[in-house]
């Protein structure tokens, strides 16, 4: 091709056992949980709703290293969401919820980091929440295990502490939409391609972290995904 300026590298983030695992889109999923729905003032189940990261707001953090980011610009309150991420690995629209899982290439554990000052700013002002949600090093995540024979996962813990002591805790099984419809969903109003990264929504008990601070974040049956805010 015959570029005119060098193209940026392609995000990627490992999978377990080998290989790199090439990322196009992050879509995000907003209160996916009742109780994390409730403390942001939601009251009723209402339909899925998503927004965006750009890919490069990936930091994949190899399997049993501490990955670091840097503490954003712009906020006083950063918050850590752990969530887990879906990785597509075959694209399609309208896609059924009956045959969401053979586009799941595999599951891993992530971070959507928010900058919830913002965040507010611009729910009152009814905003984007780019500068909220879609920031630099905005979505740290641990390698992908593949699905394979296992097939999506629908239960099991999915906790958050931040320097050993306990901050997020939830199950799986509570997600308000789950993987197979949120994918039905998603894939209604973009087209899914291979290499799209869904984060599914954060279970309660988000909150603030400071630099020096490291988070663990934890799925049954996933590599731990831990980071260092500096
Ligand atoms: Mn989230």
């Amino acid at each position: 091709m015959d570029y005119v300026i060098e193209p940026a590298p392609i995000a990627a983030v490992p999978v377990v056992g080998g290989g790199s695992f090439p990322v196009h889109r992050i879509y995000c999923v907003g209160r996916n949980y009742a109780e994390h729905a409730r403390e942001m003032g939601a009251s009723d189940r209402e339909p899925p709703f998503f927004f965006m990261k750009p890919a490069d707001a990936v930091v994949p953090v190899p399997e049993g290293t501490t990955g670091t980011i840097r503490y954003p610009s712009l906020t006083q309150d950063l918050h850590h969401e752990v969530e887990l991420v879906v990785a597509i690995g075959k694209g399609g629209r309208d896609i059924d919820a009956a045959a969401a899982a053979a586009h799941v290439y595999g599951h891993a554990v992530g971070l959507d980091m928010t900058r919830r000052d913002l965040q507010a700013q611009m729910k009152k002002g009814g905003r984007p929440w780019c500068i909220a949600k879609g920031f630099d090093e905005s979505a740290p995540i641990g390698p992908i295990v593949a699905a394979g024979e296992r097939g999506l996962l629908t239960h099991g813990a999915i906790t958050l502490s931040v320097n050993g002591q306990p901050r997020q805790k939830g199950d799986l099984g509570d997600l308000i939409w789950s993987i197979a419809e949120t994918i039905a969903h998603l894939s209604r109003a973009w087209a899914l391609q291979p290499g799209d990264l869904i984060f599914t929504g954060t279970p309660a008990g988000v909150g603030a972290v400071a630099r020096g601070d490291v988070m663990e974040a934890r799925i049954e049956g996933l590599p731990t995904l831990r980071v260092m805010l500096r």
